[in-house]
């Protein structure tokens, strides 16, 4: 690892403001020279590969009491981005009125990292592909931009179908994210120029021609909470995740949905697909499929088939399409057979 500066953060605006300091035009967040460290379940890891080298950390923890709030009040739930992810996955009510979120927690990392991990470092890790953790690989687009991708025509089981480009095809890894997607979370932002919300899904950029510019967060910007509208939907949601090992594995495919249904139709459907896509995905199509019907098993393949249209695999992940299908049919009939 290579030597870094240390400073503790007194505020969230001491924070953002020494980060914004050391912020130069043009960067994006991941390569400021200035990062926040919290949970560290990636940074660290990125450091000690030489993935991520920053000159200075900002420590956050100090910070964490005031950014670490679980409130639902006026029919919205507030997450403080410094909420240790154990703790939401364990949280009686989220587990009641928000399933969706909790299960999305409780099913990933394993529980050492979960109690370490923090909410907003939880929706900025970083891709998983091997490509990009190890530096001995020339060809990253997204490590190195212009240098190529060796996963393309390489090894690449675990990697995309869904908003891949010929620049990358890169899985995003998280579960919490589909969750926040699906029930139209909206982010707050504490950067240079002060406080913002935007919606949770214009965070996450697709790869296109630039995959090493992952978020539309600033270089120095902290996220500070998530807000989740509550619905007629989110007691009746649920997260489904396929993996190769059941104790800890990142998704080869999963599912978050929630549905509204009244007098046997679907009155309203949110669907969000993990470990089949570039980024947290919403399949807006799938769910116009399931609304004004009765939820069959032959709606929930319908739904399955139109999210799945645009998939784009590649040699090695080909078998993402069918599994996918099978995961979002299988989590929309569970959720649909839920007793409220
Ligand atoms: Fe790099 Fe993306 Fe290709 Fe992986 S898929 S090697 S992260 S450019």
């Amino acid at each position: 690892m290579r030597p870094f500066r240390y400073q503790r953060a007194r505020d969230a605006g001491d924070a953002v403001g020494s980060a914004a300091s050391l912020v130069r035009a043009g960067l994006s967040a991941v390569e400021a020279p200035t990062q926040f460290l919290a949970g560290g379940t990636t940074l660290i890891d990125l450091m000690k590969l030489d993935v991520m080298h920053p000159g200075k950390l900002i420590d956050i923890k100090p910070i964490a009491r005031r950014h670490s709030e679980i409130e639902f009040k006026n029919g919205t739930l507030r997450l403080g981005g410094l909420v240790r992810m154990s703790d939401a996955a364990d949280h009686p009510m989220l587990k009641r009125e928000f399933p969706v979120i909790a299960q999305s927690l409780e099913y990933a990392a394993s529980p050492q990292l979960r109690h370490m991990a923090t909410l907003a470092g939880n929706v900025l890790q970083r891709t998983r592909c091997h490509y990009f953790r190890d530096v001995s690989w020339k060809s990253c687009n997204k490590r190195k931009p212009g240098s190529g991708c060796a996963a393309m025509d390489g090894v690449n089981r675990r990697h995309a179908v869904l908003g891949v480009s010929e620049h990358c095809i890169a899985a995003y890894p998280g579960d919490f994210a589909q969750a926040l997607i699906a029930l139209d979370a909206v982010v707050e932002i504490l950067g240079a120029s002060g406080a913002m919300m935007i919606p949770f899904a214009q965070l996450h950029r697709e790869p296109g021609t630039a995959p090493d510019i992952e978020t539309r967060l600033a270089p120095g910007a902290l996220i500070t909470a998530f807000m989740i509208p509550a619905g007629p939907w989110t007691r009746r949601s649920l997260y489904l995740k396929i993996r190769d090992r059941e104790s800890f594995d990142f998704a080869l495919a999963s599912a978050a949905v929630a549905l509204q249904i009244e007098d046997g139709a679907v009155v309203a459907a949110r669907i969000a697909l993990g470990g089949v896509a570039t980024v947290p995905w919403r399949a807006h199509d799938a769910e116009a499929v399931l609304i004004g019907r009765p939820l069959d098993r032959n709606q929930a393949y319908e739904a399955a088939r139109v999210a799945f249209a645009p998939a784009n695999p590649r040699a090695g992940n080909r078998y993402k399409v069918e599994l996918g299908k099978r995961t979002l049919a299988r989590a929309l009939l569970a959720a649909a057979a839920l007793e409220i």
